[in-house]
């Protein structure tokens, strides 16, 4: 079957005064209609990067797509015109930004704000079709339709996050990018945060690449996970292939050892140790190399994904790649 997403050898850099900064390196990955993605890593990464590559919202003169191609619903999104770009923002593609705040205009009522989406995909519907689609929206969101009048300043910040989720729904687009939606909400907001979003993406079968840091929010969500090190794609498998196994790359282990658990003391709470590689040196070899403590000086030569399982890859020389490789 057509993949919806299909990213091909993908690499971002970021061109500032100082310095050239390699975001992502060399990243490949494959999305289905209706899956869900956890993109996990640590901040640096090059999650955000990659999201904002497949909506072609990279900042504007700085960050450039250097390699690669990346194919969304069967379009060439790098060899694409901006006018048909920008129609599929919306319709296609929609992104959650991380701060609610920025993502909503504070001086337009939140109804006149997915109006406006749905007025851009919608031009042959009537005003009184789009206002019923805007009240459907909001109650969709559990937010009731007659607030639609009110601004972002006169609702809580976990609700100005349902009102950012009913504005990226609004055009029922077949990919939603939520970078980190629920970090800025507390513990209990965000659960019912995520349920709704896992809810309405089933309900409409919109795929989803859910960006975060919290491997306890990719196993309660996601399908696949990728997780990503340094710029590039570390590990990659089903929610199984990553949750239930004895096989991880040891940069995934200790992002699992630094979940803190219930019923321990905090300080057994084991962070990973030493620095991110650096972004301005074009990789070479493992990345995680300098934090890893089973690294060796052959890790230091380029490392390619080994396929360690039917749907499982890992970049690492400890794993024996599987015999009938893909
Ligand atoms: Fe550690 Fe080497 Fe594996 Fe990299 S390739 S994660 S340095 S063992």
């Amino acid at each position: 079957k057509e993949k919806l997403l299909k990213i091909q050898d993908l690499s971002v850099e970021y061109d500032t005064e100082i310095s050239t900064v390699y975001a992502v390196n060399g990243l490949d990955m494959e999305l289905g209609y209706g899956e869900t993605l956890g993109l996990v890593g640590e901040t640096g990464a090059g999650k955000t990067s990659t999201a904002l590559s497949i909506i072609q919202l990279l900042p504007e003169g700085i960050g450039f797509v250097t390699s690669g191609s990346i194919q969304l619903d069967g379009v060439d999104m790098l060899n694409t015109p901006e006018e048909t770009i920008r129609k599929m923002r919306g319709s296609t593609v929609s992104m959650i930004f991380q701060d609610p705040m920025s993502a909503l205009n504070p001086v337009m009522t939140v109804g006149a704000q997915i109006m406006e989406v749905l007025k851009i995909h919608h031009p042959e519907q009537s005003r009184a079709q789009l206002e019923a689609r805007v009240d459907e929206m909001m109650e969709l969101v559990g937010i009731p339709a007659k607030r639609k009048t009110e601004y972002p300043h006169q609702f809580s910040g976990g609700m100005k996050q349902r009102i950012v989720i009913a504005v990226a729904l609004a055009c029922e687009p077949k990919l939603i990018l939520a970078d980190e939606p629920t970090t800025a909400l507390d513990v209990t907001i965000q659960a019912q945060m995520l349920g709704l979003i896992n809810d309405l993406q089933k309900r409409l079968n919109t795929a989803m690449i859910l960006i975060t840091h919290d491997l306890g929010v990719v196993a309660q969500t996601c399908e696949k996970v990728m997780v990503m090190y340094a710029g590039e794609a570390i590990e990659y498998g089903t929610a199984e292939d990553i949750f239930e196994t004895d096989q991880r790359h040891p940069y995934t282990q200790g992002l699992f050892n630094a979940i803190p658990k219930l019923n321990e003391e905090c300080d057994r709470l084991e962070a990973i140790e030493g620095m991110m590689a650096d972004p301005t040196q074009k990789p070479k070899g493992c990345r995680f190399a300098d934090r890893c403590k089973y690294a060796t000086a052959e890790c230091r030569a380029q490392q390619p994904m080994r396929q360690v399982g039917p749907t499982h890859y890992i970049r690492c020389r400890l794993f024996d790649p599987m015999q009938s490789a893909r």
